[in-house]
């Protein structure tokens, strides 16, 4: 576990960014000229809260995390080289913006619906990528 995660590059580059901490993930988010509200992820083509067409919105950057949903433990590679079993889990990132996220690991019982959750970045086998995954907030620094 001595990769270093800043030689490695998202692998989705329009969704998130690695914090300065060099472990934990900032999202990145549009935010809507009309309403101030943010939009996920930053290059839809309008606003989900307003429709505004998000002309010259601003890109932000936030601390990646929000609150569990709910979450299932999948069994069976829904895709091939998916690794099983893992944790996927809806996870509300910010006020009325829900997206879909992987837990780390893939043990439930440190789970409870309505725990704070914070992303991190974790290496991808091949070692050139980095990809988004959940863990619980209580406890972590902030
Ligand atoms: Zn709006």
């Amino acid at each position: 576990m001595t990769t270093d995660l800043r030689g490695l590059q998202p692998q989705h580059p329009t969704l998130y960014q690695l914090a300065p901490d060099g472990e934990s993930l900032e999202f990145l988010y549009a935010q809507c000229p009309a309403c101030r509200k943010l939009v996920f992820p930053a290059n839809v083509p309008g606003c989900s809260h307003c429709g505004d067409p998000l002309q010259g919105a601003e890109k932000v950057a936030r601390p990646g995390g929000g609150k569990l949903l709910e979450y299932v433990t999948l069994h069976v590679p829904l895709l091939p080289g998916m690794e099983v079993p893992r944790i996927a889990a809806d996870i509300l990132i910010e006020d009325g913006l829900v997206e879909e996220g992987v837990i780390a690991g893939s043990d439930e019982s440190a789970l409870h619906v309505g725990m704070a959750l914070r992303a991190v970045a974790v290496a991808q086998p091949g070692g050139e990528t980095f990809a988004c995954r959940f863990v619980p907030a209580e406890g972590a620094a902030r």
